[in-house]
C-alpha cells in the first residue's frame, strides 16, 4: 500500500468540506476521484500534499504516518502535485523551470538523469528549452507543468484538473502522456472533469459527493453504475 487516508475532514470557517473521507492507492495505480463541483476533489488532493489544514483524520504513506509532517518535507518523501493552473515561472526558460523541480536532495543528485527522462517523454520540451515560459501555449505550459512535477521523482503523482483549458486534442494527448507516465511505474492520483476518459483509463476511481465517498470500484464498475451515468455522464 502505498497511500491510505483514514476519515479524514476538512472544514474551511466552521463549513465542512470534507466529512471523513477514506481511500487507499496501491503502488503502480492509477485512482482517480470523480465529483461535481464544490464536492471537495481539490481539498482532498491539497490535503494529502499537506497544504490544507486537517480537522480530523489520518494520512500515511509508505505505511508512515505522515498527517503532521508539513508539504514541503513530503515532496521529497515522493508525493507531488501539479497544481491546477500551471504556475511555472513565467520570465524563466522551460528548463529552468523543470530544474526547479529536482531542489530536493534525493532528486538533485539524479537531476540530469531525470532531465534527459522528462525530454524523451516530452521531446516538444526539449525543443523549446530556451523559450521563456510566459511565451508557451497553454498545452505547453501544462507539458513544463507536469515536466517539472516529475523531476522530483514521484512517487504518487498527483493531477489536478489538469485538461482544464486544453482543446479536445491536447486532452486525448494529455490522457496519453498521464498513461506513459504510469508506465514508468509512477502511481498517480488524478481529478478530473472529463469523467467518461478518465475511467476508461484508470484501474480504480472513487465518487466523492458533498465532501463523501459515495461509490468505488474499477474504471470498468464506474462506467456501468447507473448514478455514475446519471449523474457524470450525461445518460
Ligand atoms: P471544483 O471541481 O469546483 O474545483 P472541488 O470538488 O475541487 O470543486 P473544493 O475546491 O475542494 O471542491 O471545495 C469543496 C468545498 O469547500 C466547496 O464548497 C468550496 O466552496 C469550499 N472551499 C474550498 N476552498 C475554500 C476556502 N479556501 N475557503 C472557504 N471555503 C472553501
Amino acid at each position: 500500500m502505498l497511500l491510505k487516508v483514514e476519515n479524514l475532514s476538512v472544514h474551511y470557517d466552521g463549513m465542512q468540506a470534507l466529512g471523513g473521507v477514506s481511500l487507499e492507492v496501491h503502488e503502480g495505480e492509477t485512482v482517480s476521484i470523480v465529483g461535481s463541483n464544490g464536492a471537495g476533489k481539490s481539498t482532498l488532493i491539497n490535503s494529502i500534499s499537506g497544504t490544507r489544514k486537517l480537522s480530523g483524520g489520518k494520512i500515511f504513506f509508505e505505511g508512515k504516518d505522515i498527517t503532521a509532517i508539513p508539504a514541503h518535507e513530503r515532496v521529497p518523501m515522493g508525493i507531488v502535485q501539479v497544481p491546477e493552473g500551471r504556475r511555472l515561472f513565467p520570465l524563466m526558460s522551460v528548463e529552468e523551470n523543470l530544474l526547479l523541480g529536482s531542489v530536493h536532495k534525493e532528486a538533485k543528485k539524479y537531476r540530469n538523469e531525470t532531465l534527459q527522462e522528462v525530454y524523451q517523454l516530452l521531446p516538444r520540451l526539449e525543443e523549446r528549452k530556451n523559450q521563456v515560459a510566459k511565451t508557451l501555449s497553454g498545452g505547453e505550459q501544462q507539458m513544463v507543468a507536469i515536466g517539472r512535477a516529475l523531476m522530483s521523482r514521484p512517487k504518487l503523482l498527483m493531477f489536478d484538473e489538469p485538461s482544464l483549458g486544453l482543446s479536445p486534442l491536447l486532452v486525448k494527448n494529455l490522457f496519453a502522456l498521464i498513461q506513459q507516465i504510469s508506465q514508468r511505474g509512477i502511481t498517480i492520483m488524478l481529478v478530473e472533469q472529463n469523467v467518461k476518459q478518465t475511467l476508461q483509463i484508470v484501474d480504480r476511481s472513487y465518487v466523492l459527493e458533498n465532501g463523501l465517498i459515495t461509490i468505488e470500484g474499477t474504471g470498468r464498475d464506474l462506467l456501468n453504475d447507473s448514478h455514475v451515468k446519471k449523474a457524470f455522464l450525461g445518460m
